[in-house]
């Protein structure tokens, strides 16, 4: 047994539908803009860029159902996202090969502090004080693939306080679950324990202590995360 000079962190992990045994995370893959309604509202044009990805901790998955709000900022958004869960990665991987890394399937916040993020987009520096904060990250429970199927369409929406504030489709995905493996592949060795967030439909917005947003993917079910 290793002899560390400190306790390691804890292995951070998500619960499965279904099983006593959990997923223990790696990175999260998280990709801007991949609906084309969401790249408008955020004042792009969707058909001119490709791809591109920012990272959050695995540190920052919270499971508990509460989201605290943020230190430094006064305007925390919702961004409601499909996650995937890989099962096994490589690098290199071809799109007709990819879901065969998929283990499963959840719901996940993507919470942003919008005005830091918006400060860092303007100076040309790095998202993460926008993204990769404490507890950025309220997941639910994975779905194996194997009870849901592979998700490419189907709603994806989010309410705040019982209104509709987000709604879509996963079939206005930009890029789809099988080209963003593929793609990440190319840049990173992906592997067991990787998350991808899949990108947000329209309709963001701030939230405040009080709020309770549940979101809901078609296929999965649904979450309730209560701001404090
Ligand atoms: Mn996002």
């Amino acid at each position: 047994m290793t002899n560390y000079v400190i306790e390691p962190a804890q292995q951070v992990s998500l619960p499965v539908r279904g099983s006593d045994a959990v997923f223990p995370v790696r990175r999260i893959y998280c990709i801007g803009r991949n609906y084309a309604d969401h790249a408008i509202e955020m004042g792009h044009d969707p058909d001119k860029e490709p791809p591109f990805f920012f990272q959050k901790n695995a540190e920052n998955v919270d499971t508990s159902g509460e989201f605290p709000y943020p230190p430094q900022t006064s305007d925390v958004h919702f961004e409601m996202e499909m996650i995937v869960a890989l099962k096994s990665g490589g690098v290199d991987i071809r799109e007709e090969d990819a879901l065969d890394h998929v283990f499963g399937y959840g719901l996940g916040l993507d919470m942003t502090r919008r005005d830091l993020q918006g400060e860092a987009k303007k100076m040309g520096r790095p998202w993460e004080i926008g993204k990769a904060f404490e507890r950025s990250a309220p997941m639910s429970e994975l779905v194996p693939a194997i009870d849901t199927g592979h998700l490419d369409q189907g709603r994806i929406a989010l309410q705040v306080n019982g209104a509709e504030r987000q709604i879509g489709d996963l079939n206005q995905m930009i890029w789809k679950v099988p080209e963003m493996i593929a793609y990440l592949s190319r840049f990173y060795d992906i592997a067991a324990g990787d998350l991808i967030m899949s990108g947000t439909p329209a309709g963001v917005g701030p939230i405040e202590r009080g709020d309770v947003m549940i979101g809901e993917v078609e296929g999965i079910g649904s979450f309730t995360v209560t701001v404090v």
